[in-house]
């Protein structure tokens, strides 16, 4: 059993490996937890309470044969891991892109289950994967890809199995498509699903559809309800959040010099990230894309920005031009600039809402914000976190910033099964509730073992969790 407890206790190599991350991250809140068990017995147990985190539960490995709209047939590559489901069914999206690895996946769907336990909803942990990137299909070829995917894992799925939906290049529509390619092999097998149950086997779905009210952007409001909490607490105590940014909250409400954001990613979570921000009397300075980023230094007009976006359209362009200002688009009032130096910007709160790993120890030192909310899951590597830290900079973590979008989609799930529909106002009402205690939770937590706040998440999260192994 010693031999066990100094692996947790003895450090991992750092990585770029979303996996072996996020294993470090838990490897850090276990050594809290054992180091406040005194006695041996019950640190034995909780030893290996811990370890059944340590990997997933299940790991799904699936081929997926696609005709291409020249009748070639191309074999695509996914995954769907079942991490845990101590707390409920396991739930989580779905990520298109080249870049996925199962590694990737197996962290993605760890910090769900971490992420679920601190949002206090009655789920478990899972993601998936399909190697791809989807820019280079049709809209046909997309939509064979999400239904083979859906046929791959139907065994395995279900409103009170595992409950996936979007995540990064998956939206609405593929998600209609998965619970329609359910319903047509349920019809084949001849198997009695009824209809409300096979809809909370996705969420994310179109609203007419038995899509949520909101859900579209329940990750960004999600998001803002947490910074808002954070910074009232920054009145009084930044403790645990960094120190150099106590005065941010009082400075929230100064019109002439509102707060700096930065955000990264202009999809789903960055745009309305923005929107919301940029509602709420925040100036946001830079935002980007794949493809690069704009600095507009009087603050931008997201909604125009992304008008802009789309008006320039793929391949060329992007943001690229879109400086815009108030009601106006103005090639003087920004310049283009790299995905590197936006997250560098001497800005107040930077929002990573991309992919992971994108602070790492190499550029830490040279990070410029105050405060950085996480709205990606895993842009700060554990060894970044260390240097961030060092230097104050306080991190609102990923399992409590973007936990917003896991809430609606169990709003979503819940809706369907009892076969109710909530309007745009009490979902976010009950958002917010959710998002208040989640934070609430974290935040005492962090009080109670004199912790960062991701550590905080952690405890909070694993007490719950390790409870349910008998
Ligand atoms: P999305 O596909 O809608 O948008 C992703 C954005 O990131 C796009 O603007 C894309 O151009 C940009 N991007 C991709 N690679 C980049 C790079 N190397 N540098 C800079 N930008 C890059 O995805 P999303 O749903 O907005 O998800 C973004 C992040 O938020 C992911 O980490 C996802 O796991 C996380 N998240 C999403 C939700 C949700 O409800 N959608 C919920 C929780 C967490």
């Amino acid at each position: 059993m010693m031999l066990r407890l100094k692996n947790f206790e003895k450090g991992w190599i750092m990585s770029a490996n979303a996996f072996a991350n996020a294993q470090k991250q838990l490897e850090l809140a276990a050594k809290i937890l054992l180091a406040h068990t005194k006695n041996a017995q019950e640190k034995q147990k909780l030893t290996q309470k811990l370890e059944t985190l340590k990997n997933p539960n299940r790991i799904l490995d699936v081929m997926l044969p696609v005709t291409m709209d020249d009748g070639s047939i191309r074999i695509f590559h996914g995954f769907r891991v079942q991490y845990n489901n101590n707390l409920g069914p396991y739930k989580g999206g779905i990520r298109y892109h080249q870049d996925v690895t199962l590694d990737e996946v197996k962290a993605l769907a760890f910090w769900m289950t971490i992420k679920c336990a601190v949002a206090q909803i009655p789920y478990g942990g899972g993601k998936g994967g399909v190697i791809v990137d989807p820019k280079e299909l049709s809209e046909r070829e997309l939509e064979r890809l999400s239904r083979a995917y859906a046929r791959a894992i139907a065994d395995n799925i279900g409103a009170y199995k595992d409950v996936p939906a979007p995540d990064v290049n998956t939206n609405a529509a593929i998600m209609e498509w998965m619970t329609d390619e359910l319903r047509i092999m349920n019809d084949e097998l001849r198997i009695k699903v009824k209809e409300n149950e096979l809809r909370a086997t996705f969420t994310g779905k179109p609203l007419n559809k038995g899509g949520s009210e909101g859900r579209e952007e329940a990750t960004g409001k999600g998001g803002l309800f947490v910074l808002l909490a954070a910074l009232v607490k920054l009145g009084s105590s930044g403790q645990g959040l960094g120190s150099s940014n106590k005065n941010l909250n009082a400075r929230r409400y100064t019109l002439n010099a509102p707060l700096t954001v930065a955000v990264q990613g202009f999809g789903n979570v960055g745009f309305n990230m923005a929107k919301f921000l940029h509602e709420q009397g925040f100036k946001v300075v830079a935002v980007s894309d794949s493809k690069g980023g704009i600095y507009v230094p009087e603050g931008l007009n997201p909604e125009l920005t992304l008008q802009c976006k789309q008006k320039n359209g793929p391949p060329a362009g992007g943001l690229v031009g879109c400086y815009c200002v108030g009601t106006v688009c103005d090639l003087k009032k920004g310049k283009t600039i790299s995905n590197p130096e936006l997250l560098e910007l001497p800005v107040d709160i930077l929002v990573p809402a991309a992919l992971e790993n994108q602070i790492t120890a190499r550029n830490a030192g040279r990070i410029g914000a105050k405060l950085i909310l996480e709205m990606a899951n895993g842009p700060i590597t554990p060894d970044a976190d260390a240097i961030l830290f060092k230097r104050g900079i306080g991190v609102i973590p990923d399992v409590l910033a973007n936990s917003g979008g896991v809430t609606v989609s169990y709003f979503e799930w819940y809706q369907n099964l009892k076969n109710l529909h909530w309007s745009k106002e009490q979902v976010n009402k009950k958002l917010k509730k959710y998002m208040d205690k989640a934070f609430d939770g974290v935040w005492k937590t962090r009080e109670k073992y004199k912790t960062d706040m991701r550590t905080a998440a952690f405890l909070f999260a694993l007490e719950k969790i390790i409870k349910k192994v008998s």
